[in-house]
Parts: C-alpha cells; sequence; structure tokens
C-alpha cells in the first residue's frame, strides 16, 4: 500500500503522524511511504532520518494526498486539507468528529473512509490509542504544577521535594485513572506527599498497592475534597466520566477556601474540567488566577512534548497502520474488533453510532 504522512498544518502541532522507526517497518512490508517534507521537523526527526528509513520526502502536502491509499495523521483535518482528501482514501488520525459539525459533513462528502483514534476501544473499555496521550498529560501535569508553585509566576513558593528541615509540598490527584496515577508517581518522585482520590475502590486498591507509602488513597467525596484543598499546594483533575463532561468536584466557592498560590492543573479540561473556574487555555498563555489560585489548563497538554507524544503515539498506531497496510482497511477491521470500533465514516456514511446521536442525525 502507498501510505502519506503530511505535515500538520492545526495551530502549534509539532506531532507527526509517524516515526522514521515506523516508516522503517512498513517499509520492510514493502509498503511505500510518501513523507511531506519536514512534517517531523518538530518533533525532532529530519527529512534525512525518513529517507534513511526508506521513505520518498515530496515537497507538497498535494502530492501526499493525491499518491497515498492511507493518510496516517496526528490532529483532525482542518477546513484547508477537507479538499485534499480523496473518495475511497483511508484516514487514519484523531477526528473528534463530535466536537465539529463541519468536519463530520467534510468527511462525509469526501466520500473517504475515517477510522478515528479516539474510538478504537480494547475489549475491556479502554481506549488504547488515547492512553498513551493520558500518560503524557499525566506526567506533565506535576512538570507544570512545580514550575508554577514558584513565586516570580504567582505560586505559593513550593518546592514540592522540599529539602532537609523542611517538609515537602503536598500533592492532591483527583481521579486514579491514567492520568492521575502517571501524575502520582511523578509527585512521589519528586518527594512530595500525595492524596490520590477516586470513587473506584479498584482503583485505590491498585494505587494503594502499587504506590511508596507517601502516596496516601481517600475515597472522592467533596467532605474530603473539601478538607484537602486547604492543606494541598497543587491538585490536579484527572477525573474522566466516559461520554460525559467532567463533574465540578471543585466549585467557586472552594477557591477561597484554599492558600493563596495554590496551583491546579486542570488536565480534564477538554472534557470540561473538574474545577468549575476552569476554562481552556494554550501553551502561549497556559495560565490564568482566580482569587488568587494559579489555573493551568491547557487543552492539548502533549503538545508541549512532541518528541515524547510522537513516539509513544507511533508506538501503539504501528501495529494497527501495518494491518491496514497489509490488509486494506474491510479485511483488517473484519478480524480486529478493536480496529473495526474506530471506524466513524465510511464512503458517505456516518458508520459510529455515536456520532448520529451527538447530532441528533
Ligand atoms: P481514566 O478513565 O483513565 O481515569 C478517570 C478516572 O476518574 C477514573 O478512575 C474514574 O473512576 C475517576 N472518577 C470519576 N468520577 C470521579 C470522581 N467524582 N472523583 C474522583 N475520581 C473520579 O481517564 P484518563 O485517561 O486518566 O483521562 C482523564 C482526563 O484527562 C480525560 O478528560 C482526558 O480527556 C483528559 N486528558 C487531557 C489531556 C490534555 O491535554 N489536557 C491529555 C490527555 C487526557
Amino acid at each position: 500500500m502507498v501510505v502519506g504522512i503530511p505535515k500538520e498544518i492545526k495551530n502549534n502541532e509539532s506531532r507527526v503522524g509517524i516515526t522514521p522507526a515506523g516508516v522503517f517497518e512498513l517499509v520492510k512490508d514493502n509498503h511505500t511511504v510518501y513523507v511531506q517534507k519536514s512534517a517531523g521537523e518538530g518533533s525532532g526527526f529530519s527529512d534525512e532520518d525518513y529517507e534513511g528509513a526508506g521513505a520518498v520526502i515530496l515537497d507538497h502536502i498535494e502530492e501526499v494526498y493525491d499518491s497515498s491509499e492511507m493518510i496516517v495523521k496526528v490532529k483532525e483535518p482542518i477546513a484547508e486539507e477537507y479538499d485534499l482528501i480523496k473518495e475511497g482514501q483511508l484516514v487514519f488520525t484523531y477526528f473528534h468528529f463530535a466536537s465539529s459539525e463541519p468536519l463530520t459533513k467534510a468527511m462525509i462528502k469526501s466520500k473517504a473512509v475515517c477510522i478515528a483514534y479516539e474510538t478504537v476501544e480494547d475489549a475491556d473499555g479502554t481506549l488504547p490509542l488515547l492512553t498513551p496521550m493520558s500518560e503524557v498529560a499525566g506526567r506533565l501535569a506535576i512538570q507544570q504544577g512545580a514550575k508554577y508553585l514558584e513565586k516570580p509566576v504567582k505560586g505559593r513558593g513550593v518546592l514540592l521535594g522540599g529539602v532537609p528541615g523542611v517538609a515537602p509540598g503536598k500533592v492532591l490527584v483527583l481521579g486514579a485513572g491514567v492520568v492521575g496515577i502517571q501524575a502520582a508517581k511523578m509527585a512521589a518522585g519528586l518527594g512530595a506527599h500525595v492524596t490520590i482520590m477516586d470513587i473506584n475502590m479498584k482503583r485505590l486498591r491498585y494505587v494503594n498497592d502499587v504506590m511508596p507509602p507517601h502516596v496516601v488513597t481517600e475515597f472522592s467525596n467533596e467532605f474530603n475534597i473539601r478538607k484537602h484543598i486547604k492543606t494541598h499546594d497543587l491538585i490536579i483533575g484527572g477525573v474522566l466520566l466516559k461520554g460525559a463532561k467532567a463533574p465540578n468536584l471543585i466549585t467557586r466557592d472552594m477557591l477561597k477556601e484554599m492558600r493563596p498560590g495554590t496551583v491546579i492543573v486542570d488536565v480534564a479540561v477538554d472534557q470540561g474540567g473538574c474545577v468549575e473556574t476552569t476554562r481552556p487555555t494554550t501553551h502561549e498563555d497556559p495560565v490564568y488566577i482566580i482569587d488568587d489560585v494559579v489555573h493551568y489548563t491547557v487543552a492539548n497538554m502533549p503538545g508541549a512534548v512532541p518528541y515524547t507524544s510522537t513516539v509513544a503515539l507511533t508506538n501503539v498506531t504501528l501495529p494497527y497502520v501495518l494491518k491496514l497496510a497489509k490488509m486494506g482497511w474491510e479485511k483488517a477491521c473484519e478480524k480486529d474488533a478493536t480496529l473495526r470500533s474506530g471506524l466513524n465514516i465510511v464512503s458517505g456514511k456516518v458508520v459510529y453510532q455515536e456520532l448520529n446521536d451527538a447530532f441528533g442525525w
């Protein structure tokens, strides 16, 4: 199959659909891979790296779309890309269709086959192509939180690890899912005292089993949250209710209970956030302050570390890319129920029921 890797043109997107290592595997399987010039630059991969792995570099995005049977990307196509996508072409990327009717209509019109990373679902209900981005965001949340706790950026002036003779900082993690566990692990590694909360006892038992003793589990309810926000320096929001807006576990009035300079990193911002005062921000202007509480609420946190994010994404997408390239989408989806769940739009028809529901079609 001929596989095309265009350069991402969405504002501030430095990730790329595949690494040179992924290209190498495709070429080894006798596929042709076209990579747009400088597509990997933002993630630290040069055109020479791709050529060395067997890719052919093309100068223009139009050439990549025109000559490829399958397009592998990171972000959903933006308006400039809609007309590049051809009838029958397979597009494998994050689409997040439910949040954009224009994109959905454009892909229906294109008559392409759209497989969305975010709906590829394992039999146990986990989302294997979303997990690595939650891992990145969870770990990054502590790095960002530690930075914004510094005084010059209006934080409390607390060093998370403390020093001999001074107690470490305290981190409260809401949600013990992928984001929460990675955040707790990073905070614990820095020496911070960590409280992690969830409503799922299985998750809390797991955390209790695998984490060191300075990571304490507690059941998530309003009483406990109100108690802990008064004493914790950094609060991480990592709550998810599948298919729904995140619950507001921290309401506006609670900010007054926190000490000035407390930092909230609400990773769940992409689902509305688990803090009432959360609104999405960007990497250019990541924080704002309400009632002396610093809010960090960047909606695409993994974009800050494109090298790590690109490699982590290719690690999980590549087995599917190889399968799609080898068998074609129909056979690959027939044989693999996980991949099949990623099918959203096929040749002008929405085949993912939740998407029809989302638009009331
Ligand atoms: P997950 O499903 O692995 O974990 C969510 C956890 O929240 C679950 O363990 C669940 O039991 C728990 N939960 C539900 N209600 C709760 C409550 N009332 N109190 C405490 N815990 C509760 O999800 P995840 O992969 O960790 O993702 C978390 C959020 O982070 C999602 O909204 C995801 O979209 C978002 N995310 C954002 C970025 C970003 O760049 N901002 C990146 C990746 C993920």
